[in-house]
Parts: C-alpha cells; sequence; structure tokens
C-alpha cells in the first residue's frame, strides 16, 4: 500500500513523497529542508529521487539529500545535471522495488526540452507540463510541442491521479472561467477548490477526468475554447492552444 503525500515548500510548490511506511521515494525536492523534517517526522528512508526538469525549484534540494541519504537520483536524459543521476528518456522503465512499483518514463517537451514525467498507472507525476486547468510556460519549447505533450496525458487512463507540482489551481480556474463562462463542471471544481483553499488544503491532486472536464488547454477541441481564443473557424486545436497559451501569459 502506498501513501503519496505533498510537501509544500517555497511559495507554492508540492514535492511529492511516496512511500510504504518504512521507506520514501520524493519528486522534485527543490528545497532539502522539508524534506528532510517529513522523513524524521514520519521515520522514513529516503531510497529514491525522480527529477522531471532542471529547473531548480525542482532540483535544488537533490545534493544534501544525496548527502545525507545516499538515495539513488533519475533525471532527464536530454537535460544535464551536476549531480550524479541515472539519465532516462522515452520508454525507459522506473522499477521502484520498495514501493512495489515501476514507473514509465514519458518526454513531454515544451515547458523544457527534456522535461519528462513519470507514469504508474494511476500515478502520473507530470513535474511543470500540466497543472490543474492549466499548463506550464513555454521557456525552451515550442507551443506545438506543449500541445502534443498534453495530448499524451490526455489520453491515459481518466482515473489516472495527477501529481502537479504548484499550487496555481485556483488562478488557473479564475483564467479558464473567463473563457469557459456557461462550463457546469469548471464552477463545481470552483467551488470545490475555495473550499480546499481556505482550509489550507491541496487542490491535488487532480485526474484526468476533470482535467478533461476542466482544463482549457486540453480543450483547444472544443468549439468554446476555440471561440474565446479569437482564432478562425477552421483553425487546428495546435493553433487555439498557442492562442490560449499567451493569452495565460498575460492575465
Ligand atoms: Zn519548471
Amino acid at each position: 500500500m502506498i501513501e503519496i503525500l505533498p510537501i509544500p515548500a517555497f511559495l507554492d510548490n508540492y514535492i511529492w513523497l511516496m512511500t510504504n511506511g518504512e521507506r520514501a521515494v520524493v519528486v522534485d525536492p527543490g528545497d532539502p529542508a522539508p524534506v528532510i523534517e517529513r522523513l524524521k517526522k514520519l521515520n522514513l528512508k529516503l531510497d529514491t529521487i525522480l527529477i522531471t526538469h532542471h529547473h531548480n525549484d525542482h532540483i535544488g534540494g537533490v545534493n544534501e539529500l544525496v548527502a545525507r541519504y545516499g538515495a539513488a537520483v533519475y533525471a532527464p536524459a536530454k537535460e544535464s545535471y551536476h549531480f550524479a543521476h541515472i539519465a532516462v528518456a522515452e520508454g525507459d522503465h522506473v522499477k521502484l522495488e520498495s514501493l512495489g512499483c515501476e514507473f514509465n518514463v514519458m518526454e513531454v517537451p515544451g515547458h523544457t526540452l527534456g522535461h519528462i514525467a513519470y507514469y504508474c498507472s494511476p500515478m502520473l507525476f507530470c513535474g511543470d507540463t500540466l497543472f490543474s486547468c492549466g499548463c506550464g510556460r513555454l521557456f525552451e519549447g515550442t507551443a506545438n510541442q506543449l500541445h502534443q505533450s498534453l495530448q499524451r496525458f490526455a489520453s491515459l487512463p481518466p482515473e489516472t491521479r495527477v501529481y502537479c507540482t504548484h499550487e496555481y489551481t485556483a488562478r488557473n480556474i479564475a483564467f479558464a472561467r473567463g473563457l469557459e463562462p456557461h462550463n457546469i463542471a469548471l464552477q463545481k471544481r470552483q467551488e470545490q477548490v475555495a473550499k480546499l483553499r481556505s482550509g489550507n488544503r491541496p487542490s491535488l491532486p487532480s485526474s484526468i477526468a476533470l482535467e478533461l472536464e476542466t482544463n482549457p488547454f486540453l480543450r483547444c477541441h472544443t468549439e468554446a475554447i476555440r471561440k474565446a481564443s479569437g482564432a478562425a473557424e477552421n483553425a487546428s486545436p495546435d493553433e487555439v492552444f498557442a492562442l490560449i497559451r499567451n493569452m495565460r501569459n498575460h492575465y
């Protein structure tokens, strides 16, 4: 039985911790301090660190955690890192013996060019690619690349649980409602998230089913989002995506 816990870090990051009650795996530890604190509190031994991309708020804690616990680190083969790691690429498997699960590595370029995600049904650790009701910024890749990456997530089973790395949901919903004011699922999600956040609880994980209903960046094929984007009637979903990604930058 695996438990998955969010460790809040910085202003709005989550470092996800997976555990069987004895051993632990963390994803994208940008800050070592809250991870060490949680491991101590729960009396866990850190086995493995999974990295999705090279931004400092996702890797800043790696050196200290490795020095302390000797954890193995997995990171994208298409990015370079200053710490020892096992480089993984599309189609590779990361077997976590202690937790009895095996993750598939998916290359999902867009936010960064080498960005990867880790998927083991029903868990998806997607880094800064997909957010609840939103998606990552285009720092390195093109809009088409990011849209294709999101389409791969969209085709995962609807029950897939999506562990995003930032608490951006409320702001993303506000933007999404501007595009789709009549989307009932989005309205419901807004109420649910407002309740969670007022109790200082995470809005995550989300699910693919919920994102398909509410996330404008997974809905670029719909007439509602196409119209809201200002794109021509015959515009492709890729074009619509590029337009709303740009609108979100200025929101
Ligand atoms: Zn990032």
